[in-house]
């Protein structure tokens, strides 16, 4: 059985950028499961952030709490398997410890084929984190990059997605440009997709978008794209998306 495993910075990334190749993996055969990477410390003491205080919860872990629930209901919807690391977001605590979030993720990479993190904008610096976490320690894994969504359709970065360019820190690592597949949802995928993201209510009214319901549905969420780092064969069930 084929196995991928998503990094997934917060709580809603590798659905909001993925859960269409999900569900089309899921319907392959392969497993997935996603390990989000900054899914808050439950032992935590002190107020949210000033983006988590966006919920007006009085303590942060009410607030880890609300957003892991709301990531539950998204899990369910679409049939993977899921991994809460117990790292606070940059808002928090600064800098961290790369090599320990490492050992704590890589338990859950042993029985992986393929890693997919962050691939662009980039923007976001718990996404390059997890990006560089992925490229220095992939080791033998074949690794993939997963556009970011809904960031790469903000108006500064749409240009560049569509041209289909790799981000300038993503093509100093990778050696070049990547090549870039893109996923088309089918109509039923694009449901899944919206039902699912539709889990993060709280989250996607802190991000603040006026009618956040029309980006849900709209066309941010019905392309994706992956993108191989060249060099290492993709598994089967992988390969060919
Ligand atoms: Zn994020």
């Amino acid at each position: 059985m084929t196995r991928l495993v998503v990094l997934s910075p917060h709580l809603d990334d590798a659905v909001l950028s993925l859960a269409g190749h999900i569900q089309r993996l899921r319907r392959k055969g392969t497993e997935v499961r996603i390990v989000t990477v900054f899914a808050g410390d439950p032992d935590w003491i002190g107020s949210p952030s000033s983006w988590d205080g966006k919920r007006g919860h009085d303590a942060a872990i009410e607030t880890f709490a609300a957003r892991r629930s709301e990531d539950l209901a998204a899990m369910a919807q679409l049939d993977v398997e899921y991994v809460w690391l117990p790292f606070t977001d940059a808002a928090y605590a600064n800098p961290r410890d790369p090599q320990a979030i490492w050992d704590a993720a890589s338990i859950h990479l042993h029985d992986a084929d393929a890693v997919a993190v962050p691939g662009g904008p980039l923007t976001h610096p718990d996404h390059e984190f997890v990006t560089t976490l992925g490229h220095v320690h992939h080791g033998d894994l074949p690794l993939l990059f997963f556009a970011e969504l809904p960031y790469s359709f903000r108006p500064s970065h749409l240009g560049g997605f569509l041209r289909r360019e790799t981000p300038p820190s993503l093509r100093a690592r990778a050696g070049g440009n990547l090549e870039w597949t893109t996923i088309r949802l089918t109509r039923a995928e694009h449901r899944t997709k919206q039902r699912a993201v539709a889990c993060y209510r709280g989250e996607l009214a802190a991000l603040g978008w006026r009618g956040w319901l029309d980006t849900v549905t709209g066309p941010v969420l019905r392309m994706e794209r992956i993108a191989p780092l060249p060099g290492k064969q993709l598994p089967e069930g992988l390969d060919g998306l």
